[in-house]
This record gives C-alpha cells, structure tokens and sequence, in this order.
C-alpha cells in the first residue's frame, strides 16, 4: 500500500512569500514523490492576508490538503504542535513557510526514511550566516541551562516517523521546544547537511524575537537564582561549622580538651545551630526547585485553540 507523507508548515504574516513558496518550491518537489501527500497548514494567528492567500492557492488534486486556522497567534512551537496533530501521514515533515528551509531536500529525508529512520533532520550547512552569533548565544545558553537534547545547527526541518509523532502528541507541557522534545524522546536520529535560504519576502523578524524570547526565559530561569543560591551559601555554611564542630567534639568532649582549649558549651551550641540553618538552607532551596517546576505545570490549560470556523479538513472539524 502506498504510505501516506504529511508535510506541516506553521505560517505566521506570511502574506508575502507564502503563495510562491507553495506553488513554486513545495508543491513541484511533493509532486514528484511516489508517496500520497498531505499538506497540513498552521495559521498561527496570522493578522495579514496569509489565511485567505493560502484559501486561494490551487493544489493538485492528489495533495489532501488541511488548514488549522488558530484563534490567535500562539508561537511557532504551539503551531507545529497543533498541525503534528492533525497530520496523519506515516511520515511527517515540518517545514518553515518563509522559504528558508530548502524544499527540494524532502525526497532526500523521505529516502532515508523508507530505509528505516525514524527521524530526519536537517542540519545548517557552513553557508549560513544567518544570525550565527545569536544562534551560537542561543545553543551555548541552552546547554547551560541544562537542555542537552538539542544539536547544535539543527533545523525546524525534518521528518518524524508516525510511531515518534505518536510518542511527540503526548507531551503536554506548555514552554516547549519542538527540537528539546524530540531529542528527548531519545530516538536515534539522522541527519542531511542543508544550505540554508533568504526569506522569500518579508523581514527576519524572528531573530529579534527569538533573542528577546530566550532572555524572558532566562530572566524567569534567574528568579529562582537566589533561592538557588542560599541553597550554596547554606552549603557553604555546614562544610564551614562541620570541621570545627567535629573537631571540638572529639577534642574536649571526648578526649577532655588535652590542648587546653576551653572553647566551652557556647561555642558547641553556636556550630552546631549554624550547622543547622545550613541545613535549612539547602532544604529551602530544593522545595524552591519544586515549585518553580510544579507552577510550571500546573497551569494545565489547553494547548491551543482551533478556529473551526476558519479551518479546512480537520479530522475533528466541523469544515
Ligand atoms: N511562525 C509561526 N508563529 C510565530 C512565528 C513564526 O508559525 O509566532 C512561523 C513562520 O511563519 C515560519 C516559521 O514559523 O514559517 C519560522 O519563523 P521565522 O522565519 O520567523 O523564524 P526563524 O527562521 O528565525 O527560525
Ligand atoms: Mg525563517
């Protein structure tokens, strides 16, 4: 039986460019696969023409095609999750709408895929030099931060085998990165070397915006710094009374002060309270860690909102 390859493109005031990368890049590459095709569109919310530019675009009559209309725009990590969704594909590829990603690399994913990969993504080739110090910034403070499922020069371009779209569905946290999970889920991957594109049209705007996203993140990362670091300074504190109060311990209590200290009950009592507000301390900064993740979650809305009105072939649409 013939396979079915979904390809989902989230498109936020893409008015501009939107039409000619369809007609021009995607459609003529999909066309020539042996694989029936599904085209998911995401509209994140778009506040120009893209809905309508993309209502009126003429698809070959084999290509289902799907559009998921948001209710506003929720970013492009939600878009994908919402058109991973509604894909149905036994492949999935995600593709950027601006004409960046290079459309004419998709038989080459879909290959390898029908020779067993689950995952194909496309790294950045050595042409770029598309913001390259921000993404540098961007891959070094995730690391820091501790995500360490993410590659350096990965792209939002790739392909998923339906049995990891099956696993990615199910995440439900909220702050996510699409690149994060899918390294997480813990999937081999392979990957093809790509040459990276100008806009089609339109400005980068998403540079800016990516940079300004990271530094929020980073900003609510830092405000449990502090309690962090109490947690330090309480660990500081016990490694500092520890050697002392042992030594006193030993020293005067049981070999009976042969230095002739004299250090006494006060200084007993005053090591080992400081001992104990380490203690408190570190407790404090642990519970701190909790929450801050327990918050994280708890908000547990909806992903996204769907505009049923507005979209086109959903499976659980009324249109
Ligand atoms: N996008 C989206 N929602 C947003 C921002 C962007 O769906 O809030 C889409 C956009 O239309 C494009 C893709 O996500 O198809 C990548 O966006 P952009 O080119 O701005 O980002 P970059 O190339 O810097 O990663
Ligand atoms: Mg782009």
């Amino acid at each position: 039986m013939k396979k079915l390859v979904s390809v989902v493109i989230p498109v936020y005031n893409e008015a501009a460019g939107i039409q000619s990368f369809l007609k021009d890049e995607l459609v003529p590459v999909l066309e020539k696969l042996k694989e029936n095709i599904e085209i998911v569109i995401v509209d994140d919310g778009s506040t120009d023409q893209s809905l309508e530019i993309i209502k009126g675009c003429k698809f070959p009559r084999q290509i289902i095609v799907k559009i998921v209309a948001l209710m506003k725009n929720f970013g492009k990590e939600i878009a994908l999750t919402a058109g991973l969704k509604e894909a149905e594909g036994d492949a999935v590829i995600m593709i950027d709408a601006d004409g960046q990603h290079p459309a004419e690399e998709i038989p080459k994913m879909v290959e390898k895929w029908q020779k067993g990969a689950k995952i194909v993504t496309a790294l950045r080739g050595s042409n770029t030099t598309e913001h390259k110090l921000g993404s540098h910034l961007y891959y070094t403070l995730m690391r820091k931060v501790g995500d360490k499922n993410i590659v350096e020069g990965e792209m939002d371009f790739r392909l998923l085998d339906r049995e990891v779209v099956d696993e990615f569905n199910q995440f439900t946290e909220h702050n996510r990165l699409t690149r994060g999970l899918i390294g997480w889920l813990g999937y081999s991957q392979e990957y093809i070397e790509v040459q990276t594109k100008d806009r089609i049209n339109g400005k980068p705007t998403y540079g800016i915006k990516k940079l300004a996203a990271l530094a929020g993140d980073s900003i609510v990362s830092a405000s449990r710094t502090p309690l962090i670091a109490f947690g330090y300074i309480g660990l500081f504190i016990m490694a500092v009374t520890f050697a002392p109060g042992l030594f006193q311990l030993i020293q005067e209590y049981i070999l009976g002060d042969p230095l002739k200290l004299e250090w006494g009950g006060g200084v007993a009592v005053s090591l080992f309270v400081a001992f104990l507000v380490g203690l408190v301390l570190i407790s404090q900064a642990i519970t701190a860690l909790y929450i801050s993740q327990i918050h994280a979650e708890a908000k547990n809305r909806p992903l996204y909102t769907v505009s049923k009105a507005k979209s086109v072939g959903l499976k659980n649409g009324k249109k």
